[in-house]
């Protein structure tokens, strides 16, 4: 078994945890739910989310919600929930008639608010945020440089009778008082080591119209008091979430206890971090609105969109995260294995075809002239049912500028004057020449001499051929545009910007190659966008939808080269 499945194994304390509670009757059944903020498009760290949410209610025959976690009216969008809606069932999740808004909770969580004033555990505060802060005080290293955290300072509004807070509290939902003038405090205890359990905001005062209630409300609940008590109202039995949240237990735990709801549990998982690459929405919307990338689409993004657009699938995105495990520490996963599992994926399924990147004339001086022949290719070696289909050859085709040298260096079995190689599916052929342009002494074309022996690429006379290159017909083929990929960020952390500098300054100048003149074999204008393919000895690659009628546009997926294949070797 090789590390990676290891690890899926070994770490599933989710499941164990929640066997456990079914088994001690805590709960009859699992419910959990994943719980994004439209504020933003979904990247491959909360796929991960998804795996375990979904995941884990499959596990034990529960069902999975999806809820909009939505009280933030400055950053949510109507449009992000359709693209989030889109993009969980693009992964293969289906949260079937169990779609919920936070939003349609407001007044059921206005009224538990009243609760907790009435037991004497929130009240209304007229300290400025500014003031708040100070009052709570903050974690200070001593003089042995260990961290400790003094005791916070109470309000001078913390001591308000419950008539007055209530008044007061319905007075702001009226909308008596400006914004920022006045918060609703659950009173907790300002001298607990967890500064989140100093008396946190529950209610904030914001004149900002909602995307779904519109003005209906001028104050909005805060994340800490709305999620439990959202989990609550839904039956959540297990609340799923990323290890940063682990500080907030006590204040999930306090709420549903004081409150009296349903008992929802909390468990934290690890983050999903990513080499090469940034995995939070707050970095991904700067590189949009920056416009460092084309949008929550670019194919070198770390989005659900960006991956499906560069062409991975729902199945190398799972495989992906079974592999990768549930553990309960952070870690940083090898960008390698995402490529390795949509490369076996894609071997599977992708039909191949013949496409030239950057074209160089190749032309067989000993061609008949005019003349056309039809060859076979096999669409998949991997897939015998993907049948065959039909190629033209010509006297003059186009081949890899890469794939001829003047003077070639060593161990080179490709073209150069006097070596033969074999063009696939085609027939052997030998180097005689070429063309160079007189001025700029660049190569314009390469002269060949074919066997006529030789054809689908047999050597009869047991030859020895050692090289085999791709091609198009010159005068057959479609004109492409192949867009390139590298990682957009060169260093494999770039969230560790050193000091003075930003993320932003670590992305890669070449993050994005366009070979813009490049050729594809005639079946290739029949590929619909979307659909994966593999251009032999290049890549996976993929339809883009920015292609034109007569001049498509092929995303690179990933390059044949698996390096994590080569590391898994190394390593068992
Ligand atoms: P970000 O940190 O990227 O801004 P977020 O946590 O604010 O994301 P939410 O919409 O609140 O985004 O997240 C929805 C769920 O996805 C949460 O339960 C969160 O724990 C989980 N999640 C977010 N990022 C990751 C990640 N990198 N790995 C695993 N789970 C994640
Ligand atoms: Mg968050």
């Amino acid at each position: 078994m090789d590390e990676a499945r290891k690890e899926e194994s070994g770490a599933d304390f989710i499941r164990d945890a929640v066997a456990k509670d079914l088994a001690d009757g805590k709960t009859a059944e699992v419910r959990t739910r994943f719980p994004p903020e439209p504020n933003g498009w979904l990247h491959i760290g909360h796929a991960k989310a998804i795996y375990v949410d979904f995941g884990i209610a499959q596990t034990f025959g529960g069902k999975c919600n999806l809820r909009f976690d939505d009280t933030n009216p400055e950053k949510e969008d109507l449009s992000y929930v359709e693209a989030i809606q889109r993009d969980v069932r693009w992964l293969g999740y289906d949260w079937e008639d169990r779609l919920f808004f936070a939003s349609d909770y407001y007044e059921k969580l206005y009224s538990l608010a009243q609760l907790l004033i009435r037991k004497g555990l929130a009240y209304v505060d007229d300290l400025d945020e500014a003031q708040i802060k100070e009052y709570r005080g903050t974690n200070v290293p001593d003089k042995n440089n260990i961290t400790f955290t003094p005791p916070g300072k109470n309000s001078p509004y913390r001591d308000r009778s419950v008539e007055e807070n209530l008044d007061l509290f319905g007075r702001m939902r009226a909308g008596e008082f400006p914004d920022g003038s006045k918060t609703l405090r659950a009173k907790i205890d300002m001298a607990n080591p967890n500064l989140l359990m100093r008396d946190p905001v529950m209610y904030r005062i914001r004149r900002e119209p909602h995307y779904r209630t519109g003005t209906a409300w001028c104050i909005y609940p805060m994340y800490d008091f709305q999620h439990p008590l959202s989990d609550a109202i839904e039956g959540v039995t297990h609340s799923l979430c990323s290890l940063e949240y682990e500080i907030h237990r006590p204040l999930y735990d306090w709420f549903i206890a004081n409150c009296g709801v349903f008992p929802s549990r909390q468990i934290e998982f690890a983050r999903l971090n990513i080499t090469h690459t940034v995995l939070s929405k707050r970095l991904l919307i700067q590189l949009v609105r920056e416009k460092k990338v084309s949008g929550w689409d670019d194919p070198r993004m770390p989005t659900i969109a960006g991956l499906r657009r560069r062409g991975y699938t729902p199945e190398a995105i799972r495989d992906f995260l079974g592999r990768i495990g549930i553990a309960k520490t952070d870690s940083m996963v090898d960008i390698q294995l995402l490529e390795h599992c949509v490369r076996e994926d894609l071997n599977k399924k992708a039909s191949r075809y013949m496409a030239v990147l950057r074209p160089l004339k190749l032309i067989i001086d000993n061609w008949p002239e005019g003349r056309v022949e039809t060859l076979l290719a096999v669409n998949n070696p991997e897939d015998p049912e993907a049948g065959s289909r039909q190629i033209p050859f010509t006297g003059t085709l186009y081949i890899e500028r890469d794939d001829f040298k003047e003077t070639p260096p060593p161990k080179y079995f490709r073209l150069f004057p006097g070596n033969q190689v074999r063009l696939r599916y085609g027939y052997i052929v030998t180097c005689t020449g070429f063309d160079k342009d007189p001025a700029t002494g660049e190569v314009t074309a390469v002269h060949c001499a074919y066997d006529p022996a030789t054809r689908g690429g047999d050597a009869p006379d047991n030859r020895k051929v050692k090289g085999t290159i791709h091609w198009v017909s010159a005068q057959e083929a479609v004109p492409l545009e192949a867009r390139l990929y590298d990682y957009l960020f060169a260093p494999e952390r770039p969230m560790d910007a050193p000091a003075g500098s930003s993320f932003l300054d670590a992305i890669s100048s070449e993050s994005l190659e366009v070979a813009g003149g490049a050729f594809g074999e005639p079946a290739i204008a029949g590929i619909a966008v979307g659909q994966p393919v593999q251009f032999e000895r290049l890549g996976y690659f993929c339809a883009d939808p920015d292609s034109a009628p007569g001049k498509p546009v092929f995303n690179r997926t990933v390059s044949l080269r698996d390096t994590w294949a080569k590391i898994e070797k190394k390593g068992s």
